[in-house]
């Protein structure tokens, strides 16, 4: 990879050092998982109506599913909010609990945030969910800045209310070369 020169660059790579380190690390981890992500006991999953209507397998209008939320015999594990759904405490219905794999694996149906997870990309920095046993964030820190090479460095801080959620914050070593000059 070469070193970034822009900020979109910088974030460009870092997603990609993120894509990367999930394929060699994450993916395969998923089929031996004490603690899947996609049985929801932890994980609230975003989605959008379509999703739902695919995963729950509704055959009703979206107003109709609305009402039948709103006056509790939706089903128990959906909520509403924003113009989306969270599931959460119970198992995705696409998950398949004997393969232990994403039955939507490689469709445009399955949620970005299933695909982004357990590392995405959040500006010049990258967001590890620890809660993910296949992460190993001094790996990942390490990973991060050999991608990105000696001009850049990585710093880990962990959020103080998810402490699970850490932040590899990456900075040119020597500050930005185009925000000295502009303060000149
Ligand atoms: S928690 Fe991590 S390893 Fe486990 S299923 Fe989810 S992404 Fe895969
Ligand atoms: S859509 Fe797939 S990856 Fe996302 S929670 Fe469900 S089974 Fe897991």
């Amino acid at each position: 990879m070469s070193p970034p020169t822009s900020r979109q660059g910088l974030a460009t790579n870092l997603q990609a050092a993120a894509d990367s380190y999930q394929r060699a690390h994450v993916i395969e981890h998923c089929a031996v998982c004490a603690k899947p992500c996609c049985r929801l006991d932890t994980h609230v999953l975003e989605l959008n109506w379509k999703q739902v209507k695919v995963f729950w397998q509704l055959d009703e209008s979206r107003a109709a599913f609305d009402r039948r939320l709103a006056s509790g015999k939706g089903p128990e594990e959906i909520r509403a909010g924003d113009g989306l759904y969270f599931a959460h405490r119970k198992v995705c219905p696409a998950y398949d609990e004997a393969q232990h794999c994403c039955r939507v694996y490689d469709q445009a149906i399955k949620p970005t945030g299933c695909s982004d997870y357990p590392v995405y990309g959040d500006g010049n920095a990258l967001i590890a969910d620890l809660r993910c046993e296949a992460v190993d964030i001094d790996e990942l820190a390490a990973w991060v800045a050999r991608a990105l090479g000696p001009a850049f460095r990585v710093t880990q801080s962990a959020d103080r209310d998810f402490p699970f959620l850490v932040t590899l914050a990456v900075k040119r070593r020597g500050g930005d070369p185009k925000s000295r000059a502009g303060r000149r």
